[in-house]
């Protein structure tokens, strides 16, 4: 008899996305004739950008040819695509990232999710509420909490994220050793100043913590003062892994591709107190569990740093972050407080006292269209509902002028 890891039971059964789909289906059978316009999910809508597509292409004529086909690649990426992700994404920006301190993958989520094999399983670890839910439940699976109580893991340092604090964590109150950020938030859309996050520097350098930094949306962000990667923070590079994807910058979410940054500072330590190198562990996993990224998907992120491919991935999410103002403008006009929607593809509404269901219910039953209840991130998301601007023009000026209607 094969005993299963009985973390998983501890694991609150997510039933949000099932939840919205079946409440979606009740709709459209109630309502066969509306149109239900989708503003809940969070994925691209547009096509990849044409430069992606022509390396792709290519990438997939080179393999056949026995000349310049290609077998296993390096676990790490191939040089092609690291060189240009370390000098695009970093060294243009006076941040101090050198190439083989990028680790290419098949997205941030497997990564987001993995890194936490390099702890021991008695950390103490803080994670935003609301928050998006991998960084949790794969803590959850290798048994680093307890039970789910109210709602809530025991073990696990809640950082709330509510309207007095303008939805960013604060400083916890009980020493951790990791602590998990996302900037652009997923879900709330805001943005960390250059100063909110010199003080999680700062904090992790002085209680020897370690942050893990997911900048999925980093692509989203055109206030020129806020940080895109929390290496332009001075002393981040001692103490911060930093994930990254091409899925919300440049549609890759059904190709994959993303990478993480381990800087060669890193260190963890062994309990005879040794320093172990971060780089070198997190090398020694990937190249054990994980075999690269397909070699044409590679020279199609690789593309995106071509200048076509920056003008066209500049391009696409600009036109994701005028759907976002677009809401955002409704939401304010019908006399909702929001966050988020500038710098972000997400719009964080308070419901005004409603449950996040039951404002969920109200867009869909007397608009047709569907949002995702704030719940389904953490027990502070209640109040409020995350509106998607991953969504055509057409689709979300339909939308808001329902909302005019409904709402008024
Ligand atoms: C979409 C998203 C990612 C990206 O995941 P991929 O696996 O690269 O597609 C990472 N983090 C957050 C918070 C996200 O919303």
């Amino acid at each position: 008899m094969i005993r299963a890891n009985e973390n998983y039971q501890k694991l609150k059964a997510s039933y949000l996305f099932s939840d919205i789909a079946r409440r979606v289906d009740q709709f459209q059978k109630k309502n066969p004739d509306t149109r239900v316009i989708r503003l809940g999910i969070g994925d691209v809508t547009r096509a990849l950008p044409p430069a992606v597509i022509d390396a792709f292409h290519r990438g997939v004529d080179d393999m056949a040819n026995d000349v310049t086909f290609r077998g296993y690649g390096p676990e790490q990426g191939y040089a092609f695509l690291r060189d240009k992700i370390a000098a695009h994404d970093y060294q243009a920006r006076g941040a101090e990232v050198s190439a083989d301190e990028i680790f290419v993958s098949d997205g941030a989520k497997c990564d987001t999710g993995n890194f936490q094999e390099l702890f021991a399983s008695d950390i103490r670890i803080a994670i935003p509420d609301p928050v998006y839910p991998v960084y949790l439940d794969t803590n959850v699976m290798a048994g680093r909490t307890g039970e789910l109580v109210d709602g809530r893991y025991e073990n696990i340092v809640y950082l709330d994220c509510v309207k007095e604090n303008r939805f960013l964590p604060q400083l916890p109150k009980t020493p951790v050793d990791l602590i998990y950020l996302c900037f652009p938030n997923n879900p709330t859309g805001t943005c960390a100043t250059k100063q909110d996050l010199a003080q999680w520097v700062e904090y992790a350098r002085e209680n020897q913590a370690l942050i893990l930094y997911d900048a999925a949306y980093e692509a989203f962000i055109r206030n020129p003062s806020l940080p895109r990667s929390i290496y332009e923070i001075k002393g981040a590079r001692e103490v911060a892994v930093e994930f990254r994807s091409f899925s919300k910058t440049a549609g890759f979410t059904g190709t994959r591709c993303g990478f993480t940054v381990v800087p060669r500072d890193c260190s963890i330590f062994l309990s005879n107190g040794d320093a172990v190198s971060l780089h070198g562990l997190w090398n020694r996993r990937q190249s054990t569990k994980f075999n690269g990224v397909s070699y044409p998907v590679q020279r199609a992120a690789e593309a995106v740093y071509s200048p076509e491919g920056q003008a066209q991935i500049s391009e696409l999410t600009a036109g994701y972050l005028d759907n976002a103002d677009i809401i955002g403008k409704t939401m304010a006009n019908l006399g909702f407080d929001y966050v988020g929607g500038d710098n972000s593809p997400y719009i964080w509404v308070d419901g005004q006292g409603r449950d996040s269901w039951e404002f969920f219910d109200l867009l869909l039953q007397n608009a047709g269209v569907v949002c995702t209840p704030g719940g389904g991130f953490g027990r502070c998301g209640n109040p409020y509902i995350r509106i998607s601007a991953f969504n055509s023009r057409d689709n979300v000026v339909d939308a808001m002028e329902r909302l005019k209607e409904a709402l008024k």
